[in-house]
């Protein structure tokens, strides 16, 4: 039976590119995403990928996006936690407001879609979760109190969730990526990005493509014995023990 795939955040970015691959390897896919309808019409027009608006921060309306996926689709199997976003600043000029957003945003977001297609994935005997989390959670970033606190709580949650999952034919994973080329980087101001840059040993950033087929690997059987893992993706820019 072909497997379904939700993708959190997937008409954009590195999310698009997780849900082509998925879509180039045979699964059916379901994109989500929270409010830019145009990029979700050239994301169907140019994939044929069918997205779901709703907001992952709203359990309740993630799980009236769950059930129309659902019906699309059938059971979802798996999926991958990646919608996130950004509101830095200086710890000591952040707002309550940007705490807050992005920890809703990036990790009660993993609650709100796992909790809810869990139940079923334990009852079939098969799931796949895979988070999407940042190297940035696992060093720490100056101006992201918030992003990092979110990011090394999807950590701990993966390792947390992996052994309950275990016994049950799903795995949970994490994924860190170092500096992708997406929007999301093209923002940071350009003689920061050079800087960055500089530090990555590889001496480029990462493509989308290349958390994608992370995802993909994760995603498949071959992977059933990978679970509670950190996967590092950042061209050795930090080497995490
Ligand atoms: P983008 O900003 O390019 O895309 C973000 C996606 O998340 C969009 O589809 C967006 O939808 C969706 N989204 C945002 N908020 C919500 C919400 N409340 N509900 C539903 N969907 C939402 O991000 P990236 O592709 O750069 O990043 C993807 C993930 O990878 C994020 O979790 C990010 O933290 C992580 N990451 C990125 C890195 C990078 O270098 N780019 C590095 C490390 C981690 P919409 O289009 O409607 O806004």
């Amino acid at each position: 039976m072909t497997k379904t795939v939700l993708v959190t955040g997937g008409t954009r970015g590195i999310g698009r590119a997780i849900s082509e691959m998925m879509k180039a390897k045979g699964y059916k896919v379901a994109a989500n995403y929270g409010g830019n309808d145009e990029a979700a019409k050239q994301c169907e027009k140019e994939t044929g990928i069918k997205c779901y608006k709703f907001d992952v921060s709203d359990y309740d309306a993630v799980g009236k996006g769950l059930a129309a996926i659902e019906a699309d689709l059938g059971p979802i199997d798996i999926v991958v936690n990646n919608a996130g976003v950004t509101r830095d600043a200086p710890f000591h000029k952040m707002s309550l407001d940007q705490w807050q957003q992005v920890i809703d945003i990036d990790l009660t977001s993993a609650f709100n879609v796992t909790r809810q297609v869990w139940e079923g994935m334990r009852e079939r005997g098969f799931g796949r979760v895979i988070n999407i989390s940042s190297i940035n959670g696992q060093k720490g970033q100056f101006g992201q109190a918030n992003y990092s606190a979110a990011k090394a709580g999807l950590i701990g949650f993966t390792k947390a969730l992996a052994q309950e999952g275990a016994k049950k034919g799903i795995t949970v994973n994490v994924v860190c990526p170092g500096y992708i080329d997406t929007e999301m980087v093209q923002a940071v101001p350009e003689k920061v990005l050079e800087s960055i840059i500089a530090s990555i040993p590889v001496g480029r950033l990462g493509k989308a493509e290349e958390i994608a087929s992370m995802c993909a690997y994760l995603s498949s059987d071959e992977a059933a014995f990978i679970t509670g893992a950190t996967m590092t993706v950042n061209g050795a820019q930090y080497i995490a023990g």
